[in-house]
């Protein structure tokens, strides 16, 4: 096969990254010179509050190959590589992260696992090191959860944004733009060829991770929200296991009057069951809640972002 016409884009979104960008490039544009096939890199400044665009700004000066996008304020790592994706010319693409925790070493080994004829090559890593027990204990919980309720779709696990995509799979991503973007999912979702090749996870080369556990938490639960409505199901039978529960009991105390009387003790039971009841009203309520939200997000179909500068020598793109 002859693969050596095929271009290449590597797809880097940085948020507040001006500490290991230059770095990142040195490493990656090391990588792609030693490549059989010509690339580019597509920086996507997501709204950085540091000197980010100003180096890529530098670095585009210095690398013809680099095409930088800033988009007009942080949308956040989703969205921000689906800009980069958007932008990308490639054959293949390959979205990475700027902190160098995806080792760009790795891209040759993706493309030659292309070769055999997968269309999404999916980095899997095999340590994770630098990252707390707590993490990746959580990490692993939330990856057998997905695992159990996403259905049909097969989210990999330990598997993050680094692959290996082809045209006709980034054609079919390109396709969802959904406001709720749990990128992984998506990436499941498309199916086609996929095939995992392990790797060892970094620490981060500099600056600091910008996850906590309360974003972390939202993740997952944009992950649940987005491939599943399990957890509205649950809710039906927790409703009707209740309402059961109600039904027996209420027999049970119904015959326990007629039999004995009612000489209205019972005060401790009526206030249990007005808090358990209610707990589950409001917990059922909240599930409820927080599909609705993301249809009301859905519904108003607004682009995903917006770009201030696009800066790139093979398109002299301007956007006013
Ligand atoms: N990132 C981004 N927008 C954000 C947060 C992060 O573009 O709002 C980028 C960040 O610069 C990095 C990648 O997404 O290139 C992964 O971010 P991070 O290292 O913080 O996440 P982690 O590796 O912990 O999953
Ligand atoms: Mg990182």
């Amino acid at each position: 096969m002859n693969t050596s016409k095929k271009t290449i884009s590597i797809v880097v979104p940085a948020y507040n990254e001006e500490e290991g960008l230059r770095e990142f490039h040195r490493r990656t544009s090391a990588v792609l010179d030693g490549m059989p096939m010509t690339g580019e890199i597509v920086y996507v400044n997501d709204g950085s509050t540091d000197s980010t665009w100003e180096v890529m700004k530098d670095i585009h000066t210095e690398d013809s190959r680099t095409v930088i996008v800033d988009l007009s304020r942080n949308y956040g790592k989703e969205v921000a590589l689906t800009a980069g994706l958007d932008y990308a010319q490639g054959d293949l693409v390959v979205p990475i992260d700027a902190d160098l925790q995806d080792p760009p070493e790795l891209i040759p080994d993706l493309v030659n696992k292309w070769r055999e004829g997968y269309n999404v090559v999916y980095a899997r890593r095999i340590s994770r090191d630098g990252e707390t027990w707590v993490k990746k204990i959580t990490a692993r919980a939330f990856y057998r959860l997905m695992q159990g309720i996403g259905g049909k779709v097969n989210i990999p696990s330990n598997v993050g944004d680094f692959r290996l995509i082809d045209r006709k799979a980034l054609n079919a991503l390109k396709q969802l733009r959904e406001q709720h973007r749990f990128m992984k999912g998506l990436f499941a979702l498309i199916g086609f060829r996929q095939v995992a090749l392990d790797y060892h996870r970094d620490p981060r080369f500099a600056g600091r991770t910008k996850w906590n556990y309360w974003k972390l938490w939202n993740f997952s639960l944009e992950g649940v929200t987005s491939f599943t409505i399990a957890p509205l199901k649950i809710s039906t039978y927790v409703g009707l296991l209740t309402a059961v529960f109600a039904f027996i009991y209420g027999l049970h105390i119904f015959t326990k009057a007629l039999l004995f009387g009612d000489p209205v003790p019972g005060f401790p039971s009526l206030m249990v069951m007005i808090a358990l009841l209610g707990g589950i009203q409001l917990t059922v309520l909240g599930i409820i809640g927080e599909y609705l939200g993301r249809v009301f997000n859905e519904t108003k179909n607004r682009p995903l972002y917006f770009v201030q500068d696009i800066i790139s020598d093979t398109e002299k793109k301007s956007l006013e």
